[in-house]
């Protein structure tokens, strides 16, 4: 099962794990990225390597 890990610490709210993943694992909500279908996860590893605050971690 894949883990989908976001620091909300560091989520600064700006979208692009949400632009950049293929099979639309993440919403926005109330200004930070919430995984809401990580079941869907391909670990393709966009949002870890382009998300600017490094807030991302998908664990296999
Ligand atoms: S690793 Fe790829 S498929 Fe998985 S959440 Fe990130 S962008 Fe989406």
């Amino acid at each position: 099962m894949v883990e989908v890990k976001i620091d909300l610490d560091k989520c600064d709210g700006d979208g692009t794990c949400v632009d950049v993943c293929p099979v639309e694992v993440f919403e926005l909500k109330e200004g930070k990225a919430v995984a809401v279908n990580p079941d869907e996860c391909l670990v393709c590893q966009a949002c870890v390597v382009q998300c600017p605050a490094g807030a991302i971690e998908v664990i296999e």
